[in-house]
């Protein structure tokens, strides 16, 4: 349509001039058409310019330079007209149309900032990362042109691959799933960090991370319908973006630079989603565990008491000669101890134990040790062994709760370790801790489960369930080693069996060689 106007207005100027020719002399005939080529490149593109600087040159010559109704040019110097008319007219033509190409250009800059702007501002001003994630597909479609935007976020721990947000033209039909199912091509593009073209017969062209020069050339002619691009932060495959428009996906080099730059705030977006997903699961779970210690802590305060009256009426009753009562005390008596651990446990993870470190004698320990767990051993033979020589081992912890854990790993070797085999307790002071060692030959514990018995309720498959015990004793242990400054560790016995290792905090020596005032050294008698 445009050229033609313009080959109108040519030729109406070249006929108002030729009414007037007489009056006319070179210099206006080649303005007047300078004028027209201008104005054509201006409307109608540098093509048009040139076409007309062509037909302007010949209508100049046969219509206004003598002799007329011929191409012929009788004067040299009209040559020299002539072929500076045409010149001028293509230099005009071809300065037109670069300055109207910088503008075009600075243009879609300009859009392309206020499109990333635009993008920036969403991301930051959108509360969810879902919100942000889909105004970032919204902001991807217009400025690529697709009719739909899709960002797949890959399977995790949680959840399989899903459709994370997208954005769709209302104006387009609605989008066609990709022709293979969807999971197993963006499944693909995922797990190979690779593109993947679609192209209208339904056939697929795989790319790399980035579409090379064929893939291109197919989207630069729009004979792709969709695109599905690996989303990656720092080489690492975090999404899926898919583009899809039913006339083809056209995507200059332009429109390229753009889409890889911004699909850089889709992985950053698909991130923010898979952060904030974790954070949410953190804090829940979290909140699980406040409940649980909650409920730990009240319900194991209100058993105390029942239990309490069932063990007193169960005493009462075996006056009477019942023998099944003993049989109710002992176990009322087992669920008291496991109340009492669950009180405790409940207690330490509320940092709720009163601990008095204070020094204390090894002897003394090791001492109260023995009395308290001689009986229950029956005939197996306990063997304590001290530091030797003089001064006497001074520790600084809590007499109670260290006793307590202890008797605990005592008990256990007792538990687990097979019939008269002998338990041995080795104290000993090194680098500035006094160490106690639970050595037993029993089946020890295998490398995998060497920490998990210290979590509390854990207790390993396999482990033998008529020596009662809930999983508790050596997470309260540890506990109440480290309110303590120390540490308990467990590690294989050469030769078979377990070593558990109870570190504790020396008290500070007095330079004579004294143990500090308050601590009064008693020897074993084991
Ligand atoms: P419980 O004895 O009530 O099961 P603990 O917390 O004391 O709970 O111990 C956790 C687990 O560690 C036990 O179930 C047992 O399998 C293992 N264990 C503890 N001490 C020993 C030991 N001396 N030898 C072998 N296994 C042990």
């Amino acid at each position: 349509m445009v050229p033609l106007v313009w080959s109108a207005v040519l030729l109406a100027a070249t006929v108002a001039m030729l009414a007037v020719r007489s009056h006319l002399g070179e210099g206006h005939v080649a303005l007047v058409f300078l004028l027209v080529v201008l104005g054509g490149s201006a409307a109608g593109g540098r093509a048009l310019g040139l076409g007309l600087a062509a037909a302007s040159f010949l209508l100049f010559d046969w219509f206004f330079l003598s002799p007329h109704g011929t191409l012929v040019v009788a004067n040299p110097l009209d040559w020299l007209v002539l072929v500076a008319y045409l010149l001028t007219s293509i230099v005009a033509a071809q300065l037109l149309y670069r300055a109207q190409e910088q503008a075009r250009v600075a243009q879609e800059r300009a859009e392309e900032i206020n499109r990333l702007a635009a993008l920036g501002a969403e991301t930051l001003n959108v509360g969810r990362a879902e919100d942000a994630l889909t105004a970032i597909a919204a902001v991807i479609r217009e400025s690529t042109g697709a009719a739909h935007c899709q960002i797949y976020l890959p399977r995790d721990a949680a959840a399989p691959l899903r459709l994370g947000a997208r954005a769709d033209d209302p104006a387009a039909a609605p989008p066609m799933l990709p022709r293979r199912a969807p999971d197993e091509l963006m499944e693909w593009v995922v797990g190979h960090g690779t593109a993947v073209l679609e192209r209208r017969d339904g056939t697929t062209r795989l790319g790399s991370a980035r579409p090379g020069e064929p893939e291109r050339l197919l989207l630069a002619t729009g004979q792709a319908v969709a695109l599905a691009l690996p989303l990656q932060v720092q080489g690492r495959t975090v999404g899926v973006l898919r583009l899809e428009r039913d006339e083809g996906i056209r995507l200059d080099a332009e429109r390229w630079r753009l889409l890889d730059a911004i699909s850089y705030y889709a992985a950053l977006g698909v991130e923010r989603v898979r952060l904030s997903a974790e954070a949410e699961h953190a804090e829940a779970l979290r909140e699980a565990d406040r409940l649980k210690d909650a409920l730990i802590a009240s319900v194991s305060h209100d058993l105390r008491t029942p239990l309490t009256t069932i063990r007193a009426l169960a005493h009462d009753l075996s006056e009477h000669g019942d023998v099944r009562t003993e049989i109710i005390e002992q176990e009322a008596e087992r669920l008291n101890r496991l109340v009492a651990d669950l009180l405790d446990l409940s207690r330490l993870t509320a940092g709720a134990l009163a601990v008095r470190a204070e020094p204390n004698a090894v002897d003394d320990l090791l001492g109260a040790l023995v009395q308290q767990v001689e009986p229950s051993l029956g005939a197996r033979p306990l063997r304590v062994s001290l530091p030797t020589g003089s001064p006497v081992t001074i520790g600084r912890f809590d007499f109670v709760h260290t006793l307590r854990i202890l008797t605990n790993l005592v008990v256990n070797a007792a538990k687990y370790a097979p019939g008269e085999s002998p338990i041995e307790i080795i104290a000993s002071e090194e680098d500035g801790a006094i160490v106690v060692r639970v050595a037993d030959r029993g089946p020890g514990i295998p490398p995998a489960e060497a920490e998990r018995i210290f979590e509390p309720f854990y207790r390993p498959p396999g482990a033998p369930p008529d020596v009662g015990g809930a999983g508790l004793g050596l997470s309260i242990a540890r506990q109440l080693a480290e309110v303590q400054g120390g540490t308990l560790t467990y590690s294989p016995r050469a030769g078979g069996g377990s070593v558990f290792t109870l570190r504790l905090p020396a008290a500070p020596r007095d330079p004579s060689g004294e143990p500090p005032p308050g601590t009064s050294p008693r020897h074993l008698h084991a």
